[in-house]
């Protein structure tokens, strides 16, 4: 194609080309990371957040304040999404993955304008992977109970009081430790806007916010079997469009007592497999509920499916269609239920016989708060699943960033390529970290590095760091601030490959905004 060509064919498009390219998505890249560079660490400043509604929210979480920015820019958008699955993945770690993806896109600038191509830098900064994954693995212990609890604290650092801190730290702890499962959606999170933070508790099972449907249902306290019914109990509808044609006197009748014989029919499956509570998706017709609750079988209807699926964790149970074909593989066993008024509403607690599924409630006095804690808790209970799924714990306070920079500027003398000038604007771009944690400490950013530095090179430790809460170097395992080996690891691998598809990009074109239209589709509106 000649160029006369190629102008036509994107004459409503703009586009901007190469450098300019990267020096404006690495711009995007920095303000992005410049607003949620100051909520990092314990000593990280909460931002305010303002809706269009009038709508406030105070928060000290990286992603929140992402998520609510209104970002028009690709690459931004490219980075807010890098950071979500940070939080989907391991759900902390997020600021840091947003901070460093900026670090290593203004370090490979900086490259650039010294004449190194965009694609030796990405080859560098791939280059370091196989590094810093067996740095990670050398300097990492294996966690025990004190240090797992410890590390739920450290990812709470920052985010409210302490008594907060070690309520959520606990809960987070306790329930990953029951589900044993290391998925963070076994463990269920309500609010109530009632007493404080000290009165949260873990519920080994559900809370559902309903009561049984009929007050005459008996509800025993002892163990039993339970069901659940992807559906409802109502009456059945003609599967073909019918009319009812009524021909003699007790027609209507007759047709009612069918219904309700059918009715019976059903609860009787239900006593003939000794169900003793019933949970159903949809509705329980009106005329059953008397059924049941004669047969001495405790009913919920309308449950929502998010519900019935933790119930299911919690039981053992698996959803039946009908209740005409119950297998007992279906059934699920609980260790008690019971009703309790929250704040005057009721709310039944299952208490499941499985430990797959547990509900923590976490209550406090005013909403902006609970929903802080609410935040902060997934944190917290994203970072005790990481711990059970793999046990092993890194130095916190900048310790594991400082010792990877070192040992990757080791590893940069000896690639002789311009790899090398990019391996050594990785090693700068993970010491940001500290910078940053000492920076909204108050502290000052070069000394606290250098000191670290040399704290780790004279006693040859990686676990020597910075507490920022004391303002001293020092052993991070003895300062209890420690973080799984997963969160750093995949903050570290999501930055680096954000920061590697940014410079790839070296064209940018995008529809202008005022393209023409073709005047039939505008005359239409
Ligand atoms: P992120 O969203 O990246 O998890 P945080 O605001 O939670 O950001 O801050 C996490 C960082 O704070 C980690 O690098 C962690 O090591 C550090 N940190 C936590 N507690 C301390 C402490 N007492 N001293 C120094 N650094 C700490
Ligand atoms: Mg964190």
């Amino acid at each position: 194609m000649v160029q006369q060509d190629q102008d036509r064919v994107l004459q409503d498009t703009e586009r901007v080309e190469g450098r300019t390219a990267l020096r404006n998505n690495v711009d995007a890249a920095i303000a992005l990371a410049d607003a949620v560079r100051s909520t990092m660490g314990p000593k990280g400043l909460d931002k305010l957040l303002l809706g269009d509604d009038g709508s406030y929210l105070v928060t000290n979480d990286g992603v929140t304040v992402l998520e609510s920015a209104k970002v028009e820019h690709a690459t931004a958008k490219m980075l807010i999404s890098t950071s979500r699955a940070q939080d989907d993945e391991v759900r902390d770690g997020t600021t840091s993955t947003v901070v460093l993806t900026a670090e290593l896109l203004i370090n490979a600038l900086e490259l650039v304008d010294r004449g190194v191509h965009p694609t030796i830098i990405a080859r560098g900064y791939r280059m370091c992977g196989p590094v810093v994954e067996q740095t990670l693995d050398d300097i990492s212990i294996l966690a025990d109970e004190a240090t797992s609890l410890s590390s739920v604290k450290t990812s709470l650092a920052g985010k409210g009081d302490s008594s907060l801190q070690n309520k959520l730290a606990e809960l987070a702890f306790a329930a990953a430790s029951v589900t044993g499962s290391g998925e963070p959606e076994h463990t269920r999170v309500m609010t109530e806007r009632s007493g404080s933070i000290k009165d949260s508790e873990l519920i080994p099972g559900i809370v559902l916010m309903k009561a049984r449907v009929h007050r005459e249902m008996n509800l025993k306290p002892q163990a039993g079997r339970i069901l659940i019914l992807d559906g409802g109990m109502e009456k059945r509808k003609p599967e073909i469009e019918a009319s009812l044609k009524i021909t003699h006197t007790g027609a209507i009748e007759a047709f009612h007592a069918r219904e309700r014989a059918d009715l019976q029919a059903r609860v009787k499956c239900l006593s003939a497999a000794n169900i003793d509570c019933l949970v159903a998706r949809d509705g329980i017709e009106e005329e059953a509920h008397a059924m049941l609750a004669a047969a001495g079988i405790l009913a919920y209807r309308r449950v929502e499916r998010p519900e019935i699926e933790h119930l299911c964790r919690a039981t053992g149970a698996r959803p039946v269609f009908d209740v005409e074909d119950i297998r007992d593989e279906d059934v699920g066993h609980f260790a008690s239920i019971r009703e309790e008024k929250w704040q005057g509403v009721e709310h039944t607690i299952f208490v499941g016989s499985q430990s797959q599924g547990v509900t923590v409630v976490i209550r406090g006095s005013t909403s902006m708060r609970l929903e802080e804690a609410e935040r902060a808790f997934n944190d917290a209970i994203g970072v005790a699943c990481q711990l059970i799924r793999e046990p092993r714990l890194l130095p916190g306070g900048g310790a594991t960033q400082i010792a990877l920079a070192r040992r990757l500027r080791r590893h940069a003398e000896t690639i002789p390529g311009r790899e090398q000038m990019a391996i050594e604007g990785f090693a700068a771009a993970l010491e940001a970290i500290p910078r940053i944690l000492a920076t909204n400490a108050g502290l000052d950013p070069i000394d606290e590095l250098l000191r670290v530095t040399a704290a780790q090179a004279e006693s040859d430790s990686a676990w020597q760091g910075l507490d920022v809460n004391t303002g001293q170097t020092g052993d991070m395992r003895k300062a209890s601030i420690v973080e799984p080996i997963s969160v750093t690891r995949h903050a570290i691998a999501g930055a680096t490959e954000a920061a590697i598809s940014v410079l790839r990009i070296d064209d940018v074109l995008w529809a202008k905004q005022d393209a023409q239209e073709p005047d039939w589709q505008t005359d239409e509106d």
